[in-house]
């Protein structure tokens, strides 16, 4: 059998045999019929009920959630390597909206539950049963302060098809219209940022970062309105729900207190010149360059090769990775290879990004991924993985407990990739091969963790300034310049083209302020791995039960128990530290060998 036949795909038949299944009506109507049945029974309701019944409610509630759930997965699934397929897609898409309209059927639920008094709350957390749930009581009702009259929501959910999503599907569509030409060759805005990142040739990655600029100049003017509507609009809606700073809301979706948020930004900030400042030096040495344009930000250094994996390789690596590490961990890791529930042959019409779906707690997740046999490759398995493997703890919580907050999603995935990194770095064959593995996992940290807080920055000032006037384009490039310059320090010369590269980040119009979830993650897991690296006691099993906790504590809790404080500046010290010991490490090879 050749290589590429060795690589499985899923089998999803767990869920269902396909989009057509006769089963999925059955249980439509079966959902159909239970959320009527649900009305009536619970509809206006439920601040009458006692405590034991809406126990059985929330249970009651929970079930059917998960029924709507498992369609859901399915469509998702099946469609996420199907794309091409017009069958698939036309029912998936009629699934989708019958399943969108029962969830609105039951949303009265969750709105209800908001309105129980807070005594009622206190009850909740003393009875036995019902006090499991509290956690996701207290989440449904954070935003209970900040919400209007009936018909002010109402209203607001209305207009926003006219208002904030037709100004985002307008900057969508706007930088969607973006093509460049290079050696009259027409190439798209990804496909356009992804040579200039990654060719190795510096006079084609300019060529690219040139046209690139010339063609977000052309949209500009367009693209800097459309960021100053959003913004504005955010503005009104905070001030009237009585957000009082520019990222309240956002540390509220995240359950996380403002004092946490700015204690992480300060310590990154303080870490610049530690981190990127002292890398880009570095790398601007090894290049050989005067000076580093922001084409070479990302330019590959050329060590050694890639090296090539076979499916069945990368498999066992990984998982001797997770068995050393905890023997528990290794065993769900391979319930995924035993069980045809990941998908890893590319094939054409299959999604090109990586998931871990966790379906629903009574079945199993399910991996996709794309392996082409490279080092990335090995290190999205772990990170999928890792996603899995969580999800299979958690789901013992059931499907209301089991997500797990925003800002530890990704503590399994990238402490996964962490253990797997380590044993690479371990079993390098040449210091080539470890400076490449190493200067690319520190690109990566610093991508995602000092890149994300220069853009927060840049966010707050935005956000900041744009409640005072409207911003013209030249104070936008400005404030862009200025916080990326701060972040990237002096081994880069920055010139004017690099003004309006805020142009395509689609989060600044998508979802303000999100980006420093992903600085937060990264850096909490960073400092969690610091705590195993010096034998904590019992690390393992502390470590499985916060995997099992999924979504039924909240994060301080969590990681109270590594004695792990994020209001303390020494806990993000702790986790920047990390990326600078592997910055120490590349430096020192040469030295040591
Ligand atoms: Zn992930």
């Amino acid at each position: 059998m050749n290589e590429i036949k060795k690589i499985p795909s899923w089998d999803l038949s767990d869920l269902y045999d396909s989009i057509k299944s006769e089963k999925i009506s059955i249980e439509l109507e079966e959902i159909d019929n239970e959320i009527i049945f649900f009305n009536k029974k619970y509809k206006d309701k439920l601040l009458l009920l006692s405590l034991d019944k809406l126990y059985i409610s929330i249970l009651e509630y929970e079930k059917i959630k998960e029924k709507i759930e498992k369609i859901y997965s399915f469509v998702d699934l099946i469609t996420s390597e199907n794309l091409l397929d017009i069958e698939v897609s036309n029912k998936g898409h009629y699934l989708r909206e019958k399943l969108d309209k029962y969830s609105a059927n039951i949303m009265f639920f969750t709105l209800e539950i908001n309105k129980l008094t807070s005594s009622t709350i206190i009850e909740i957390s003393k009875i036995e049963n019902i006090s499991r749930y509290i956690e996701w009581i207290n989440n449904i009702r954070s935003m209970k302060k900040f919400q209007l009259k009936e018909d002010l929501e109402k209203l607001l959910i209305e207009k926003k098809s006219t208002g904030k999503n037709s100004w985002i599907r307008l900057f969508d569509e706007t930088i969607a219209s973006i093509f460049v030409t290079v050696d009259s060759e027409k190439y798209s805005l990804d496909r356009a940022l992804d040579l200039m990142s990654s060719s190795s040739k510096r006079e084609l990655r300019k060529q690219f970062g040139l046209s690139l600029s010339n063609e977000f100049n052309k949209k500009e003017d367009l693209l800097a309105f459309i960021l100053n509507t959003i913004v504005k609009d955010k503005e009104i809606e905070d001030r009237w729900r009585g957000f009082t700073n520019v990222d309240s809301s956002r540390h509220i979706s995240n359950f996380i207190e403002p004092e946490i948020v700015d204690s992480l930004f300060t310590s990154v900030k303080e870490f610049y010149p530690r981190i990127s400042h002292r890398y880009y030096n570095l790398k601007r040495e090894l290049l050989g360059f005067e000076k580093l344009n922001f084409w070479d930000r990302n330019a590959p250094l050329n060590f050694a090769e890639d090296t090539k994996w076979k499916w069945k390789d990368a498999k066992e690596f990984v998982l001797s990775a997770f068995f050393d590490f905890s023997p528990k961990l290794g065993e769900i890791a391979n319930l995924f290879f035993q069980n045809e529930w990941i998908d890893a042959l590319p094939r054409k019409g299959k999604t090109s990004g990586a998931f871990s779906h966790q379906t629903i707690p009574k079945l199993h997740p399910y991996i996709l991924m794309n392996f082409y046999g490279r080092n990335n490759d090995v290190m999205t398995l772990a990170h999928e993985l890792g996603h899995g493997v969580h999800q299979v703890l958690a789901s013992e919580q059931g499907l209301l407990l089991s997500d797990t907050p925003l800002i530890l999603a990704e503590t399994a995935s990238v402490f996964g990739e962490q253990l797997v990194f380590q044993s690479l770095l371990k079993s390098c064959s040449s210091i080539n091969e470890k400076k490449q593995i190493l200067s690319n996992k520190i690109e990566e940290m610093i991508n995602t963790v000092i890149r994300q807080i220069s853009f927060y920055d840049f966010e707050k000032r935005i956000h900041n300034r744009r409640r005072e006037s409207e911003l013209n384009k030249s104070e936008i490039n400005e404030l862009w310049l200025k916080t990326q310059k701060e972040s990237l320090g002096d081994a880069f010369e920055l010139g004017p083209e690099y003004r309006n590269y805020w142009c395509y980040v689609s989060h600044f119009f998508h979802s303000p302020f999100y980006v420093y979830s992903y600085a937060f993650g990264d850096s909490l897991v960073n400092s969690l791995f610091k705590v195993y690296q010096n034998n904590f006691e019992d690390f393992e099993s502390k470590y499985l039960d916060l995997l099992k906790a999924g979504g039924s504590k909240n994060y301080k809790d969590l990681i109270r128990v590594f004695n792990l404080d994020a209001s303390n500046q020494d806990f993000w010290y702790k986790g920047l530290e990390v990326i600078e010991n592997l910055i120490d490490e590349l430096v020192n090879i040469d030295v040591e060998a």
